[in-house]
């Protein structure tokens, strides 16, 4: 045997795997090393989570990279990420979600990581039917053609059930020692758990934070209201505090605990104003956008509102812009005016 020829034959099959942290992308990653793949993983994380779809299971995608032994590349989405979230060519699940655009964008690393190490193949832990808005014949394709990865991209759990991809006709995986798991249980993912040797596997995660219907109502209403797109910032600042759109140029957060005030007072932009009560406990509360008279008075209402402060008697409130501050008084808002401002 020629020496090219001993090189091609021992020439190990490379993968690059879309991986979570969750247990579906971690049984996909053993089930092709299993086979004798060679696996290397990007892990994405939007501003909406962590790390793919796992609710949770992001902080760990280092450390299963790590019990799986592959290395781990991390591609972060920022403003891009917010510009398709804009205007999704394929439009939102439940909530705000744009799943497939959004598995669009994370194809595109993972098929950039691939071309980059000379990879033969993309695998994901992704599961026919498991979810309803990427997860069906229909969307799985429509985001391999659109991506340009027809054929390329191997979902070892769910592989009998779709069409056979490139890496199982060129023969460098076995058709037969793929998956067959379809739906929303968790028996089969359970048992290759089992197999594989994963103690406590992790629950099923669910969606990002855009699945969730009271987040949703407050990023469409940033969307709405940013004369571009909104910032990392702004997206940062909903994912803490009570939401109150004032009039349509401006908003305010008020912060629901100790916690919630530090990571609001971190979040402070210039422009922003700060609102405490003065004599009271009370929440940091962050005015952002265009104020005015009217609605530096209401915020100061609302925040009075928050705070210990007697209900039936104006109190002081600090009121601070770019390091300057201000005392001013107000008296709290009645529940009524807070309740039909809160997003
Ligand atoms: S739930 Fe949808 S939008 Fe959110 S990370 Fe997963 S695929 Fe992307």
């Amino acid at each position: 045997m020629s020496q090219d020829a001993k090189n091609t034959e021992e020439k190990k099959p490379k993968a690059v795997a879309l991986l979570s942290g969750g247990l579906d992308s971690n049984l996909a990653v053993r089930m092709m090393k299993e086979q004798g793949v060679e696996v290397e993983a990007v892990a994405i994380k939007t501003p909406f989570c962590d790390f793919d779809c796992g609710k949770g299971c992001g902080h760990r995608v280092k450390e299963v990279a790590d019990e799986l032994d592959v290395k781990l590349k991390t591609v972060y989405f920022g403003e891009d990420y917010l510009r398709m979230l804009k205007n999704p060519k394929h439009g939102y699940g439940s909530g705000m979600n744009p799943c497939i655009d959004c598995r669009e964008m994370m194809y595109g690393a993972a098929k950039e990581h691939m071309e980059k190490i000379g990879a033969d193949f993309i695998i994901t832990g992704e599961v026919l039917f498991q979810r309803p808005m990427s997860q069906n014949n229909k969307a799985l394709h429509i985001i391999e053609n659109e991506t340009g990865l027809e054929g390329k991209v191997l979902r070892p759990l769910s592989a009998k059930h779709l069409p056979p991809t490139d890496a199982e006709k060129d023969g460098l995986i076995k058709r037969e020692n793929m998956g067959d798991i379809k739906g929303r249980s968790r028996k089969g993912q359970l048992a290759l758990a089992k197999h594989f040797g994963v103690h406590e596997p992790p629950n099923a995660a669910g969606g990002c934070l855009l699945t969730d219907p009271a987040f949703s109502k407050r990023v469409e209403d940033v969307m709405e209201h940013a004369a571009d797109i909104p910032s990392i910032n702004d997206i940062e600042l909903l994912k803490v505090g009570r939401h109150f759109r004032l009039n349509p140029a401006v908003k305010l957060v008020v912060g629901r605990n100790k916690d919630e005030n530090e990571i609001m007072k971190a979040l402070v932009e210039d422009g922003d104003v700060v609102f405490e009560a003065v004599d009271h406990v009370g929440p940091t509360c962050i005015l952002r956008g265009k104020n005015d008279d009217d609605a530096i008075a209401r915020a100061a209402g609302i925040t009075l509102r928050y705070s210990d402060a007697p209900k039936d008697a104006r109190s002081k409130v600090r009121v601070t812009v770019a390091g300057k501050e201000q005392i001013i008084e107000a008296s709290p808002a009645g529940i009524a005016e807070t309740d039909a401002l809160r997003l």
